[in-house]
């Protein structure tokens, strides 16, 4: 209420002014900031809401300040940045030749992103067919795969071939080194033949690890992506070089793919249970005790690498040149340079 009345009161007393005619509505372009006596021919209008210097602008000003906010798009609207009324265009009346026009182009507007969402929908799917396609030749052969989607319900190929595709990315997000991690974490100190294949013994395995956080890391989609679509590849070779007694095309895919998949899926296994042990026993030293302890280690790898590039160079020099002379210069420095 005490907003409303402070501004009837304001209003009340533009009014009073304006009708006393002691300071008449004298016009101001709030666009230009020219006044009615700057130019008596300009036309006026008072678009909006607003009172006081921003009521008045001239017509030409305004169009100019409106097209600059519509941007080329007629038809839509435009408000005073001051009051935010929005300001009433009338256009004059259209013939029915362009009101078709009009209306044609206001439609292409509004369907245009439709058509291009659905083509890029419809090019991602025959993507998916073509790549089924593909697959299906390589698993069965070239020939008979071809045979066999003659002979299918084209029906029955247009959404079967997508799914290849579809159904290799769903089965690689499956995580199953995973449960299977889980299970032998679980099982391992029972299990004797497994503890002799990684030897805990050599880890002091620390308290039962409830929180160490998720197995793996978070999926990422392009080599989810990746790994699915090089699988039919992967497995037609892996078939062909392990199963090659094998006739069938399908069976020996299936059979190269299923092995590809245990193998890696175990080299997998191996790689995280290791990194499992390495995490259970690391730790944390004082950080005086952690530099004397990393220069050590650098130290002693430097040492290492020298070893290894002596023995080569003795190596090399024993079977280049005569033994005895070249065990003597290489035992007097260890440079490259002066072995060379
Ligand atoms: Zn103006
Ligand atoms: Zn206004």
């Amino acid at each position: 209420m005490t907003e409303n009345s402070s501004s009837t009161s304001r209003e009340a007393c533009e009014i009073r002014r304006t009708c006393s005619g002691d300071d008449p509505d004298r016009k101001h372009c709030w666009v230009c900031f020219a006044t009615e006596d700057d130019d008596r021919q300009a036309a006026w209008v008072r678009p909006c809401r607003c009172r006081g210097t921003t009521k008045w602008v001239h017509q030409q000003c305004l169009q100019r300040w409106i097209d600059e906010k519509q941007k080329g798009n007629a038809n839509s609207p435009v408000s005073c940045p001051q009051c935010s009324t929005e300001y009433i265009i009338i256009y004059p009346k259209l013939g029915s030749t362009v009101y078709v026009l009009d209306l044609v182009d206001r439609l292409v507007y509004k369907v245009c992103p439709f058509v291009a969402a659905g083509l890029v929908v419809g090019s991602i799917y025959w993507t998916a067919v073509t790549y089924g396609a593909v697959t299906v030749m390589q698993v069965l052969g070239h020939k008979e795969g071809l045979n066999v989607m003659e002979q299918a319900d084209p029906l029955f190929l247009l959404i079967g071939l997508p799914t290849i595709p579809i159904t290799l990315i769903l089965g690689k997000m499956i995580r199953w080194e995973d449960y299977v991690l889980r299970v032998w974490r679980k099982h391992s100190p029972h299990l004797p033949l497994l503890g002799h294949l990684f030897p805990e013994g050599a880890y002091r395995v620390l308290a039962p690890p409830d929180d160490i956080p998720a197995f793996s890391g978070p999926l990422s989609a392009t080599r989810v992506m990746c790994g699915a679509m090089i699988l039919p590849t992967v497995a037609t070779i892996c078939g062909k070089m392990m199963f090659n007694s094998v006739q069938s095309n399908l069976q020996r895919t299936i059979l190269g793919g299923i092995a590809f998949i245990v193998l890696k899926g175990a080299i997998k296994l191996y790689f995280k249970q290791q990194n499992y042990y390495r995490r259970l026993n690391r730790c944390i030293v004082d950080f005086d005790e952690g530099v004397a302890l990393r220069q050590q280690q650098q130290q002693q790898e430097d040492e290492d690498e020298d070893d290894e590039a002596v023995e080569l160079l003795q190596e090399v020099a024993s079977v280049g040149a005569g033994e005895s002379e070249a065990s003597i210069s290489v035992s007097e420095s260890d440079d490259n340079e002066a072995a060379a």
